[in-house]
Parts: structure tokens; C-alpha cells; sequence
């Protein structure tokens, strides 16, 4: 339900509908805007009728029931769109966040190479994988806290803020250490009691599609960090499980508006998980930013042909220096900048 406050209720007229929602057994959320406050109360919907009664609660001036299944992050409750800040950078305003780096961090070398040139073709976080969730058991897993260290130390020299992947609850506290964004991979996306983990801790969590998901399934994995008190959710769509195969994914480009069209919470797109192939991963980057995605993340390697992991679908830097140079025009023309 949606408890919306008349235009200037007194502050002892809010709290007394918090409590008064906290006693009916309900969640309240309440969100103070400029013109008046909004209360979201969530919880079991049994029992609505109860908090419909609220509607003669003094200051009170109507009672609504939220029709999204995802009530926190749905924009019925929160229409004003969400800004996220990474270490600084901003994702759902006027700037257009970039996320670059490569897939997994192999060595210091590698990753110290990829931060600088990354940050000189203009991208504003450095992403890296030292929790790698592969296929095989037998592939590359990822360097784990000897990444996240080298991600730290990539930081410390260029400046650029820090994504990178959690995989098991277990982990979740060496992590947060080191990273200024918790990454929830495709492969995450419904594991709810990491969800429930991660939304308990203070960190933005970049949180991807998963292969197989709907936008309904990413929105309520959103829900479940929400409802845990972390409201620092960016989404990212990388591309789903179709019959095609001349691509690793199909890279569905209608999710970036339509997602919006649902959720407050900032919307970036990631075309090298998209489309699985380097060649292409330019052309989606611009279908990314003209379809309203507020970011993009962009798998970056010095060497592919020789990386650990994804090397067909990385860029070599000077390809994305060149992709980001032609995207400063797209990203003007959305009133946005880089
Ligand atoms: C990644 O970002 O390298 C990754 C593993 O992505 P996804 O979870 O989208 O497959
Ligand atoms: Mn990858």
C-alpha cells in the first residue's frame, strides 16, 4: 500500500503512520520528497484492509494499493528516477556511466595496463572479475583476494572506482573491502540468499540479467536487495538465452526502455556479454545508448587472444578509445554526457 501524506503534514503526524503500519506488521518505507511525503508499507497483503483504515489517520490523505509486484524498486511508489553513485560516478542522471575493464583480473600487468588505458579513453570505473563463475570447474577461476587486491592497487593509480563479482555469501565481507560496486552475475541473479546478503550490505550492487529471466524475474531480485535496506541497485542487461547462434546471447535491447518504464533504479547495458563477439560489441554499445540506457559496461583486455577469459568478445583498447569517441555524439544526442 502507498500511504500518501497531505502537502505539509507535521513530522508527528508521518511518524505516527510509520508506527502505526510497523504495529499492523508491515515494512514502512517512507519517502520524503520536496512537495510531500510517501509512505510505502509492504509486506504480507492479507491484511490490507487494516491499512486502508489509515486513510482517517490524521494528515493522511489517501491510501493506495501498489499494483507491481516489486513494490521498492517499481516506480509507482518512487516516480523520481534513482542516481546511484560508484565512488563518485553517477549512474541515472545526466551523466552517461562507463564501466570498462576486462573479464577476469589475470595479472598485475594486465590489470594495471588495462585501468590506465581504459581511463584515458574516458571511462569512469574499472571493472575486473576475481570471482569468475565459469562452466567448467577446470577453467580459470579467478585470482580471488590476489585480484581484488590488484583491483585496489589499479584504483590507487588511476583514481577510477572499483567493480567487481561476489559469488557466495561467504565472501561477501573480503569484498566488500576491496570493491566500490558488488557485481551480482547472470548466473546470481536468483540466488536469493545472496540477494538477501548483498542488501544488507552499505555498497552500490551492479546486478545483471540473468541468461533465462524476464524483466518481471530482474526487477523482483532487484526487490529482494531493496527489501533488505540496500537501495543501490543498478540493473544491466546482457543479453538472453535465445535460439540463435551466431551470437553468444541476444542481446535484448528492448529491455533498457521497457525496464525503465517499471523502475526508478538506473538501467546500463552490456554489449560484450550481449553479443559475445568483439566486432560487434561497438554497434550495440550505440543501440545501448539510444535506447536511454543510463551506462554501459564494456569488457576491455590488452591481449585477447591471449586472455583468461571472454578474449573473442574484449576489446583491444584502442578499439575502445575509437567506440568512445563516436559515442560522445550518441550520448549528446540523449542529453547526456560522458
Ligand atoms: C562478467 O561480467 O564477466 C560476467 C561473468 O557476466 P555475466 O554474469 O553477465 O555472464
Ligand atoms: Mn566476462
Amino acid at each position: 500500500m502507498i500511504i500518501t501524506m497531505q502537502r505539509g503534514a507535521a513530522r508527528s503526524q508521518i511518524d505516527h503512520v510509520i508506527d502505526r503500519i510497523r504495529e499492523l506488521g508491515y515494512e514502512p518505507h517512507p519517502i520524503f520528497g520536496v512537495e510531500r511525503t510517501v509512505i510505502a508499507a509492504v509486506g504480507d497483503e492479507r491484511g490490507k484492509h487494516q491499512l486502508e483504515a489509515l486513510e482517517s489517520a490524521p494528515g493522511v490523505e489517501r491510501v493506495t494499493p501498489i499494483l507491481q509486484p516489486f513494490k521498492l524498486v517499481g516506480n509507482e511508489v518512487k516516480p523520481e528516477k534513482t542516481v546511484v553513485q560508484v565512488g563518485g560516478v553517477k549512474f541515472g542522471g545526466d551523466q552517461f556511466g562507463v564501466m570498462a575493464g576486462p573479464c577476469s583480473v589475470e595479472t598485475r600487468e594486465q590489470i594495471l595496463e588495462t585501468a590506465r588505458a581504459v581511463k584515458r579513453a574516458g571511462a569512469q570505473v574499472l571493472r575486473g572479475g576475481a570471482f569468475k563463475p565459469r562452466t567448467s570447474p577446470y577453467s580459470f577461476q579467478g585470482l580471488a583476494e590476489e585480484g581484488l587486491k590488484l583491483l585496489a592497487e589499479a584504483r590507487a593509480e588511476t583514481g577510477l572506482p572499483v567493480v567487481t563479482e561476489v559469488m557466495n555469501p561467504r565472501d561477501i565481507e573480503l569484498v566488500v573491502n576491496y570493491a566500490d560496486c558488488l557485481q551480482i552475475g547472470a548466473r546470481n541473479m536468483q540466488n536469493f540468499p545472496l540477494l538477501k546478503e548483498v542488501g544488507q550490505t552499505r555498497k552500490p550492487i551492479l546486478l545483471k540479467r540473468g541468461m533465462m529471466a524476464t524483466m518481471e524475474e530482474l526487477l523482483m531480485s532487484a526487490e529482494y536487495i531493496a527489501s533488505e535496506g540496500n537501495k543501490e541497485i543498478i540493473l544491466c542487461e546482457r543479453g538472453i538465452r535465445t535460439f540463435e547462434k551466431y551470437t553468444r546471447n541476444t542481446f535484448d535491447v528492448s529491455a533498457i526502455p521497457v525496464l525503465q518504464s517499471y523502475t526508478h533504479l538506473p538501467v546500463i547495458a552490456d554489449p560484450s556479454h550481449g553479443v559475445g563477439i568483439r566486432r560487434f560489441v561497438p554497434a550495440m554499445a550505440k543501440a545501448a545508448v539510444a535506447s536511454g540506457a543510463d551506462g554501459l559496461m564494456i569488457e576491455v583486455h590488452p591481449n585477447p587472444e591471449n586472455a583468461y577469459s571472454d578474449g573473442a568478445q574484449s576489446l583491444l583498447p584502442d578499439q575502445f578509445e575509437k567506440m568512445m569517441r563516436e559515442l560522445e555524439g550518441y550520448v549528446k544526442l540523449e542529453g547526456k554526457h560522458l
